[in-house]
């Protein structure tokens, strides 16, 4: 019965793309839609976006970030305001071009990011310095029409939050660009648990119609690169396509500065293939929709359904989120189920642990038994899940350290993303030494690495400007 259950999750080693579409179907995170390229979020996948959301948005509030609405419907005509962007765009837009039984007399775009509607609403809202900074966030739906899609890590209609901001300068817009990457940064690292590059991307790589985009980049475990959220400093850009004018201190109309900023449901994505192990899931407590589930044994046994119940209230009442299966199945069906499905702590409660006034707890992330005693069992599990997030992180963390390699030639690189690592080389900053990686190797540049030691550029030899983050990516 167990060998079977685990069996029809494919090995991560050997065949890692039928792995994380298992893991997503099984655990009922997800199903696919009906039409080819959405996907389905189900309960389980949604709660962990709750999770998330939760946590990004105290951050955006503390940080004095105020949530809005706009519309998912775009004039056309906005779109094609900021050249760059819309070129970047244009094959990814879903258009609507009929509408109430009639063709519309201007179609319109369902949104692909918000830029320009959010920029012409700036526009009318900003007169003078004394509206600026103004910072907005939502929380939303965008689609981006994709020919190969996957769930949570490319899709065509997905959730995240966008993020805007204008300021009267250049510097306080890049400053913010700079920011909100720190901040999706720790929170990467404290509540997903997971390593991240930060850093600015190249010219090819950045978003359409900015200045600068900075990315975060997390080192699945096959060793490709998954861009997990990036910020965008797009200068006067926007600005000035949207006439997003104040007028300054001295009484002369200028234009503001602007910049954008974005995670989106491919967090969870990225959590799956950051943690995932052979038996499937494995949450970081900070996301898991349950923390601790509480398994009765012999739970007809007088008395067990009621220690059971006890124990939950208690975690519930310290703000752990735990749950008693108390389901028909045997103790075994449930430990595969609630192994495959990530639940970072496991508690088994029985007569005899009753009558020794212990727990028997298992640790998903180890996969290790131990005890604890039943009279401060909240305190110590709130200690266990703790330490278990730290453990998730430092694992993650030692094998993309571990997996990072210097690359002096086109043969290294290829060979340095073949055995599944991030490659640092030097570059000459020229867009064909770029393009010649991509065709050779089949790795991008990820993020730049500020902390510039290349020589010479992989690719052409010549003096390098800047060292790079190769790697393949999703
Ligand atoms: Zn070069």
């Amino acid at each position: 019965m167990d060998k079977q259950f685990v069996s029809q999750i494919a090995d991560i080693e050997t065949d890692f793309p039928q792995w994380y579409t298992d893991v997503v179907l099984k655990t009922k995170l997800v199903d696919y839609g009906p039409v080819k390229g959405t996907m389905v979020i189900r309960p389980y996948g949604y709660a962990v976006w709750e999770n998330i959301q939760r946590e990004l948005d105290a951050r955006f509030k503390a940080a004095g970030v105020e949530n809005a609405y706009f519309p998912l419907l775009i004039p056309m005509s906005f779109m094609t305001k900021e050249a760059e962007h819309v070129e970047g765009f244009a094959p990814e837009v879903a258009v609507v071009t009929h509408a109430g039984g009639a063709k519309l007399e201007e179609p319109l775009a369902v949104r692909p990011t918000s830029e320009t509607i959010i920029g012409h609403m700036f526009g009318k809202w900003i007169e003078s310095w004394r509206d600026l900074p103004l910072r907005q966030n939502q929380w939303c739906n965008v689609m981006r029409w994709e020919k190969t899609t996957r769930p949570f890590l490319r899709t065509s209609e997905f959730l995240w939050q966008e993020g805007h901001s204008v300021y009267a300068t250049g510097e306080e817009a890049e400053a913010e660009t700079l920011r909100m990457l720190a901040l999706y940064r720790e929170f990467a690292e404290n509540v997903l648990c997971m390593p991240v590059l930060t850093g600015r991307k190249t010219e090819k790589e950045k978003f359409a119609g900015a200045v600068a985009t900075y990315g975060m980049e997390a080192m699945m475990h096959d060793g490709k690169s998954l861009q997990s959220g990036t910020t965008h400093y797009m200068g006067q850009n926007f600005a000035k396509a949207f006439n997003i004018q104040y007028t300054g201190k001295d009484g002369a109309l200028e234009y503001g500065y602007t910049m954008s900023y974005g995670v989106s449901t491919r967090l969870i994505g990225a959590l799956i293939m950051t943690h995932g192990d052979s038996r499937g899931l494995v949450l970081p407590p900070p996301v898991a929709p349950v923390q601790v589930v509480i398994v009765p044994i012999a739970q007809k046994k007088a008395g067990v359904a009621e220690a059971c119940a006890a124990l939950s209230e208690e975690l519930k009442a310290c703000g752990v989120r735990a749950k008693v299966d108390d389901s028909d199945n045997s103790p075994g069906w449930k430990f595969n189920e609630w192994e495959m499905k990530g639940v970072p702590l496991r508690v088994e409660l029985g007569p005899r642990d009753i009558e020794n006034g212990k727990l028997t707890v298992f640790r998903r992330d180890t996969c290790e038994k131990g005890e604890i005693c039943r009279e401060n069992a909240a305190a110590r599990i709130k200690e266990l899940l703790a330490e278990i997030g730290a453990a998730l992180y430092r694992k993650a963390e030692t094998r993309m350290k571990e997996r990072i390699v210097q690359a002096g030639s086109l043969e290294e690189l290829l060979a340095g993303v073949d055995g599944g690592n991030f490659v640092r080389a030097g570059w000459c900053g020229e867009r064909a030494c770029e393009d010649r990686v991509k065709e050779f190797a089949q790795a991008t540049a990820r993020v730049l690495d500020e902390n510039h030691t290349g020589k010479t550029c992989v690719c052409c030899g010549r003096p390098a400007k800047h060292t790079v983050y190769f790697a393949r990516a999703y």
